[in-house]
């Protein structure tokens, strides 16, 4: 390949993703999670996940852990918790493209991670990431959360948002109805979520 032939705009195809929001849709919220026997996945949640895959979306974990602002736990802590989660998933044929985090909190912690930054939600700096990296279509992708801040943030990008009454979302089920955002649904758990998306998904080809 010529240098110019690089440099051409790809016309590649957009790719369609579901952003997850971890604790409380696909394991259980125990608050400060910071050791992997925490761990507990929710009840639908790798088979909805493998229907997902199947269907061709691009799972993308889009997760505000303030426990690293806070000191509770590391960055490197973090990072093997998602590595051992990763790994159940993969021995179930799941492939998690993305797992993004947020370290960050707006007025507490120490230094680098004291910060009002762009992707703690519900500001939607995650999701765009993914979106760059792995060319994705915001329009055809979903996220499925269990708080009114997930929402915000696809709301805040034009993504489908769906909230499961799993984790906070039986609390954030009113402050969702009471506010002015638009929702794709709002459902008993993963495996509702899964169903909701992929019947949208099929008409919407
Ligand atoms: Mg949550
Ligand atoms: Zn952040």
């Amino acid at each position: 390949m010529t240098i110019e032939e690089k440099n051409l705009p790809t016309n590649k195809k957009k790719e369609k993703a579901v952003f997850l929001d971890r604790d409380g849709v696909l394991i259980e919220d125990v608050n400060y999670l910071s050791r992997v026997e925490q761990i507990s996945i929710l009840d639908g949640v790798e088979d909805g996940l493998l229907r997902l895959q199947d269907s061709g979306f691009h799972l993308v974990v889009t997760t505000n852990q303030a426990g690293i602002a806070r000191a509770l736990f590391t960055e490197s802590t973090l990072n093997e918790i998602h590595s051992y989660l990763d790994n159940l998933f993969k021995l179930r044929g799941i492939h998690v493209s993305m797992w993004n985090y947020c370290p960050h909190h707006p007025s507490i912690g120490t230094d680098i991670y004291k910060v009002s930054c762009h992707c703690r939600k519900p500001e939607p700096g995650m999701l765009l990431k993914a979106s760059s990296e792995l060319n994705l279509d915001l329009e055809k992708s979903y996220l499925i959360g269990d708080k009114i801040s997930d929402i915000e943030a696809a709301n805040r990008v034009m993504v489908k948002s769906i909230l499961v009454r799993t984790g906070y979302g039986l609390e954030h089920e009113k402050l969702v109805k009471a506010s002015k955002m638009k929702i794709f649904g709002i459902v008993k758990d993963f495996l509702e979520a899964t169903n909701l998306i992929l019947v949208n998904d099929s008409f919407s080809k």
